[in-house]
């Protein structure tokens, strides 16, 4: 027997190399059109960033090598040109000697991979524009970057591969700007998870545009691209990474069947529709083992594990490749990111019934140094259970969850099976209940009607629908930053405050991660509330959707700054104190840090370590907020490292720029007082400054309803409240009041000169995103309810005016 393959690389040199197992007999000659043969080319990003420090490394097996070992006969820089399926021989032209000649085969394997996309935009032919498919394309990369020595990259598609070349071009020293067509990196992820890669990669200063897309490049003053935004980046550099196409040519003009897709369709013993010919790799057209659809899955697993059945089946047996849930992992800087089976996105293309959990737990127990935090998002069907598919970000341990749930994804496995599993366990390790475990756990809870959930993005529609955010964090937690219009009721304070819980609107209960909120949704539903709803995720996954996702125009000034950036020398004096916060996840490393300051003096200066990387964005509104002073906040082996000086000096923002925030105590319930204060307040948020207005006592008054609101009062507020004026409209003048006939006569001045009434003044205040917070502590007092207060405003502690005044350099007391 005679087999011919083409294409000496993953799944060619797997076939040829099975197939010489299980026949010694066989004749097998393998075509490559490249140089070299059986290399990992996934090893191609950290050979170009210098990680993979030898060329070698990169070659498995050298052609000599390999034909010895598997007495094959392996022909590089030989391309077939053709294949005649009637008299079963291709045509080949070996590209050295320029010579053609005839092979004839009983079988064929056809592995000629996939070919990276070129945009057809002008300037696509300048020769600083690389595209990466081979070890020729890394040589090519490798010599121009130490001949030229570029300083900026710009890589052009932000999937596995381009996010790989940007974190190796930028260890190398380069300032890297990526530019993506859609609204999120590695677009086979669910947007909110990443938005936590998008956190990521902002902290490691990669330049990031999103949902745009270059459509020219440019020579005349250097390499530029043209993006559709109009914006222009200049590049000495570009590597385009936009995706890869299936190399089908000579199967199509051989007559054999294409997939819907454009891939080579074959059967599950891997046959193309010629039954001489079999196909494997990225050039093929498989099937996905969730949707049952056909799927192209340019994965060198696949491709490895299908050469060994394309020879299996050649050799007489009967080897299947049933389908695949494509799962596939990457490193993007710290962060490992990885997924399995469907994501939410394609379900709901597909139309398929799903439900989901999010989980947020540590790689190993907390307690044993190093624990990493991990997102984790797992879809399954809400009858019966099935997983469906699942998408884990983290540091540590994300590489053992994946693959055990795509295991049980591509088994056809359930939640129950997810819970059941036993998994290994030491505190080094894991944790009793492996991430693994909980997300099924949780799933089961769901199914149950246990812990009815609503999402990151219902959020807006909720508030507008008038749903009650109850956050039962710890007051401090929920000071560094909070769903807007959350009302504070820590956990432990729920049970004896259930009559500020509203039972007539939709509570959802919120804490860090879901866990917390879980348990204060037990409690409320066993209290009579019946429309209850835990925030999946909780406040830690909302807060990443909310966050800037972008970052653009960094490299525009002269911000050229890596990792660590230095934000105040330290005053001399002082003592030093380090503080391990590793393994807590946020905001747990920042109420350490609260804690032992109690006992630290001003200019003491203390050393955080954290294993979480929420820290470098909680540290600094934290520090910012009491007080302290950042020294510097820097990454270290995947560890945030923070130094502050315990002290009462203001910080200014990185930039040293002066703020330029107001913020405005409302104190008065006068007619006059509050016009004042908003037109100030309009005012300032037109000229894009920042505003939060504080409203305390009487100034309460201003933001009540104007509709009387039935809530469960004692006697004694009853009376407060029905003296006081109950909204806008019956706020009296500080001045020539005249029974009343004041405040009439100035509304009516006011609408004669065109000027808008008190109540479009707050709306307007609202729409400009100015801050209207509600002083928790006077609200009590005076007993007025959050229900009371009108859509729009934050029920919050006097910590939230402080923050805002930290930064703020007018603070009016009206
Ligand atoms: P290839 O391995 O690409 O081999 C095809 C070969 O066929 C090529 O060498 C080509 O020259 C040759 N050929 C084509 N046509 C002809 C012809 N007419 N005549 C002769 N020879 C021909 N996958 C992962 O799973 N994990 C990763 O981390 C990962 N990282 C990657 C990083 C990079 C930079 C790249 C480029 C790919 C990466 N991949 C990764 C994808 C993986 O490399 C491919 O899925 C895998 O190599 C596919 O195997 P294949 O045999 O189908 O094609």
């Amino acid at each position: 027997m005679k087999v011919v393959i083409i294409g000496g690389v993953a799944g060619g040199a797997s076939t040829a190399a099975r197939l010489r197992r299980l026949d010694e007999k066989a004749q097998v000659v393998m075509f490559e059109r490249g140089n070299e043969i059986s290399y990992a080319n996934c090893g191609i990003p950290y050979h170009i960033g210098g990680v993979i420090k030898e060329r070698d490394q990169l070659v498995v097996i050298g052609e000599e090598d390999f034909a010895k070992l598997f007495n094959t006969e392996v022909r590089t820089n030989s391309e077939v040109l053709e294949i005649d399926r009637a008299k079963k021989k291709v045509r080949v032209r070996d590209l050295k000697k320029n010579v053609e000649y005839d092979e004839s085969y009983d079988k064929l394997v056809l592995s000629p991979g996939g070919y990276p996309i070129r945009l057809p935009i002008p300037g696509i032919d300048d020769p600083r524009i690389f595209t990466i498919r081979n070890l020729d394309d890394m040589d090519r990369i490798k010599q121009d970057l130490a001949d030229r020595r570029p300083k900026k990259a710009l890589i052009v598609g932000a999937g596995f591969i381009g996010l790989e070349i940007a974190e190796n071009l930028h260890h190398l020293g380069l300032m890297v700007s990526v530019v993506e067509l859609a609204g999120q990196v590695m677009n086979l992820l669910d947007f909110e998870m990443a938005a936590a890669i998008h956190q990521q990669l902002k902290t490691k200063k990669i330049e990031l545009y999103l949902s745009d897309a270059v459509k020219e490049f440019s020579a005349s003053q250097g390499l530029e691209a043209v993006l559709q935004s109009g914006r222009r980046i200049k590049a000495d550099l570009v590597i385009l990474s936009i995706g890869v196409k299936p190399e089908i040519h000579l199967a199509k003009e051989a007559g054999l069947e294409i997939g819907l897709l454009g891939g080579i369709k074959v059967n599950s013993k891997l046959q193309t529709s010629d039954p001489e010919i079999y196909a494997l790799g990225d050039a093929t057209e498989i099937k996905d083992s969730v949707c049952n659809c056909p799927a192209l899955i340019p994965l060198a697993n696949s491709a490895n594990k299908q050469g060994r059945i394309v020879a299996d089946n050649i050799c007489g047996g009967d080897s299947k490749y049933d389908s695949t849930p494509g799962t596939a992992i990457a490193k993007v800087f710290d962060l490992t990111v990885a997924i399995t089976g469907a994501s939410e996105k394609k379900l709901k293309k597909m139309g398929l019934p799903y439900a989901k959990v999010y989980l947020q737990p540590s790689s190993h127990a907390g307690y044993y140094p190093g624990a990493f935090p991990m997102l984790v998002k797992l879809l399954y069907d809400p009858n019966g259970g099935r997983a469906l598919g699942a998408q884990i970000i983290g540091s540590d341990g994300v590489d053992k969850r994946i693959d055990v749930i795509a295991a049980m994804v591509q088994m056809k496995k359930n939640v129950y099976d997810l819970a059941r599993l036993e998994l290994a366990y030491a505190p080094p390790f894991g944790s009793a209940k492996d991430p693994v475990n909980l997300a099924g756990m949780i799933a089961i809870n769901q199914i149950n009607g246990r812990n009815p959930s609503v999402y990151w993005d219902e959020v807006p529609g909720l508030k507008k629908g008038g749903a009650f955010f109850l956050d039962v964090r710890t007051r401090l937690e929920y000071d560094l930053g909070h769903v807007e219009g959350a009302v504070n009721i820590p956990m432990g304070e729920i049970r004896s405050r259930l009559n500020d819980i509203p039972r007539d609107r939709k509570v959802v209960t919120c804490c860090n991660q879901g866990k917390t909120a879980y348990f204060a949704l037990s409690v409320l539903r066993q209290h009579g509330f019946d429309n209850v709803f835990n925030l999946a995720g909780g406040y830690k996954l909302y807060k990443i959707t909310t966050l800037e996702q972008e970052n653009v125009g960094i490299f525009e000034g002269t911000f050229i700054g890596k990792n660590d950036e230095l934000r105040q020398a330290p005053a001399s004096g002082g003592r030093f104190f380090q503080i391990d916060a590793s393994g807590l996840q946020c905001p747990g490393p920042i109420m350490k840090l609260a804690n032992s300051l109690a006992d630290k003096l001003d200019g003491d200066i203390i050393e955080i370590t954290a294993t979480d990387p929420g820290l470098k964005n909680d540290i600094t509104s934290w520090c910012a907020a009491t007080g302290n002073v950042l020294i510097s906040v820097a990454d270290a082996d995947r560890k945030v490292v923070a130094r502050l000086q315990k002290g009462t000096k203001r910080v200014l923002p990185a930039g040293g720029e002066i703020p330029h925030d107001k913020t405005i105590i409302v104190f008065s319930s006068h007619l006059d007082r509050a016009i004042a204060a908003f037109v100030i307040a309009n005012g300032a948020a037109s000229m894009g400054r920042k505003v939060t207005m504080f409203f305390t006592f009487w100034g309460l008054n201003i933001l009540r309803r104007h509709e009387r609101v039935t809530t469960k009062k004692d006697l004694f507020e009853k009376m407060f409240g029905s003296m006081m004026p109950r909204g806008s409209l019956r706020l009296q003048l500080s001045q020539l009041n005249f029974f009343g006939l004041g405040p009439k006569l100035i509304r009516f001045i006011m609408r004669r000169k065109k000027i808008d009434s008190l109540e479009n003044f707050i709306s307007s205040a609202v729409q400009s995103n100015v801050k209207l917070v509600a002083c928790q502590m006077t609200m009590d007092m005076m007993g007025i309810k959050r229900e009371e207060l009108i859509d729009g405003v934050e029920v919050s502690g006097v910590a939230a005016y402080l923050g805002a005044a930290e930064n703020a350099d007018t603070n009016l007391f009206i």
